[in-house]
C-alpha cells in the first residue's frame, strides 16, 4: 500500500499466474505451456532477426504477421489484430468493445482474467453458472443482455462447445459484441474464425502461447469484422503503438508458415491427453471431457489440496483453484510422454498410501 496510488489501484484484485519456481528437475504441468519446443524455422528466423536492425522501431501495424495469418485463415489483414500476448488483446477488447450499459456476461467458472479486467476497466459483470456437468448452456445467453465473453474450449474445464452452439449465442445477440477466446481450440475444438465474415459482432481471440509453444514470445491475435478490429487498434494506439518487437513479429510469422510442425505437435498433445485421461480414470479420478492441452479432474475420495501437495513434494506442479465449486479439481497440463509417465507413477504412489 502506498498513499501515492491512484484510488482505483486499491480496489484491484490482480490475476495470479501459475508459479514459475526454480526447482531442479521440475515437472511443470501448471501453466499449460507446451512440453515441445517451438517450430525450428521460427527459432532460426528469430536468431537471424537478432541483428543491427534492432536499433529501429518495429512496424507498428505488424503487417507481415497479419498478412501471414490472413493467408493461413483465408481472411484479410484488416480483419486481424495482433498484440503482446492474447492477454493484452483481451485487455484491449474489454476496453474497446465490452464496456456498455448492460453488464458483461461470462460463466462462473472461466478464465480468471475476465473478472480482473472488469475490475481494471470498471465493467459490471453478470455471472452465468455452468450446468451441473460444468458445461456452458448456450440458452443461458439469451437476446437482450449485455456483451458476452466465453472461452472455447472453456478454461479451466477444457470442455468445448460445438461451432453450432457458439454460433447460436452469436446469433441470439446481434446487437452486442460476443468474444470467443479460442486459446485452446487447436487441440480438438471447433473454431468459429471463418464465421467472422458472417457476424459483425463476433471477435475470436487466439494465442501463440499454447499450440505454437511460444508462451515466452508473447504474441496473441484476434479475428473479426474490420469495424471491431479498428476499435481494438484505436485502443492499442492510445496505449502502446509497438506491442510486438521485431523478433516477436518475425518468429510468429515463421511459426504461422510452418504448418507441418504445427499439425504434428498438436497431434502429439492430443495423444498425450488421451493417455493421461485413461490413466487418471483408472486411478479413481473423474475427468471432464477435454478438448484442450490440459485436463480438469477430481479424485473420488481424496482432496485436491492433498493430492496437489503430494505431487509438489515429488517436484510435479499442477494447478488448483480456490473457488468453492472447483476446490477439489486439479488442472493438469498435458506433458511430454515421459512426464505423463512420471505423473501417473507418482499418483499411483500417492493414492496407494
Ligand atoms: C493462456 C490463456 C490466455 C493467454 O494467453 P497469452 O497469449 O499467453 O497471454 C488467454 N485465454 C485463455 C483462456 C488462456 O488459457
Amino acid at each position: 500500500m502506498s498513499r501515492f496510488w491512484s484510488p482505483i489501484v486499491q480496489t484491484l484484485s490482480p490475476y495470479v499466474p501459475g508459479e514459475q519456481p526454480r526447482i531442479a528437475d521440475l515437472i511443470k504441468l501448471n501453466t499449460n505451456e507446451s512440453p515441445f519446443g517451438p517450430s525450428p524455422t521460427a527459432l532460426e528466423a528469430m536468431r537471424a532477426a537478432a541483428a543491427d536492425t534492432l536499433r529501429l522501431y518495429p512496424d507498428p501495424q505488424s503487417l507481415a504477421l497479419r498478412e501471414a495469418l490472413a493467408a493461413r485463415h483465408g481472411l484479410r489483414a484488416d480483419q486481424i489484430f495482433v498484440g503482446n500476448g492474447s492477454d493484452e488483446v483481451l485487455a484491449h477488447a474489454f476496453a474497446a468493445l465490452l464496456k456498455h450499459d448492460r453488464p458483461l456476461r461470462f460463466p462462473d467458472i472461466t478464465y480468471s482474467f475476465y473478472p480482473v479486467y472488469c475490475g481494471l476497466f470498471g465493467i459490471d459483470s453478470e455471472i452465468v453458472p455452468l450446468d451441473e456437468a460444468m458445461r456452458i448452456r448456450p440458452g443461458d445467453y439469451p437476446t437482450g443482455g449485455g456483451p458476452v465473453i466465453i472461452a472455447n474450449p472453456n478454461a479451466p474445464t477444457g470442455v468445448p462447445l460445438t461451432r453450432a452452439q457458439v454460433l447460436s449465442i452469436v446469433e441470439a445477440n446481434p446487437d452486442v459484441p460476443v468474444v470467443i477466446d479460442e486459446a485452446y481450440v487447436d487441440f480438438g475444438g471447433e473454431s468459429v474464425v471463418a464465421d467472422i465474415v458472417d457476424y459483425p459482432n463476433l471477435l475470436v481471440i487466439h494465442t501463440m502461447s499454447k499450440s505454437r509453444a511460444l508462451a515466452g514470445l508473447r504474441v496473441g491475435y484476434a479475428f473479426g469484422d474490420a469495424g471491431l478490429i479498428e476499435g481494438l487498434t484505436r485502443v492499442k494506439d492510445s496505449f502502446n503503438s509497438y506491442p510486438l518487437g521485431r523478433i516477436a513479429e518475425v518468429g510468429a510469422t515463421a511459426s504461422v508458415q510452418d504448418e507441418a510442425w504445427f499439425q504434428a505437435r498438436r497431434q502429439d498433445v492430443i495423444a498425450g491427453r488421451e493417455r493421461m485421461t485413461g490413466g487418471l480414470a483408472q486411478l479413481g479420478f473423474e475427468v471432464l471431457p477435454s478438448a484442450a492441452n490440459f485436463i480438469f479432474a477430481k479424485h473420488r475420495s481424496r482432496s485436491g489440496e492433498e493430492i496437489a501437495q503430494a505431487l509438489r513434494d515429488r517436484a510435479i506442479l499442477v494447478r488448483r483453484f480456490n473457488a468453492p465449486r472447483i476446490a477439489d479439481h486439479l488442472r493438469i497440463t498435458v506433458g511430454a510422454p515421459e512426464q505423463v509417465g512420471r505423473l501417473l507413477e507418482a499418483l499411483r504412489e500417492i493414492l496407494g498410501d
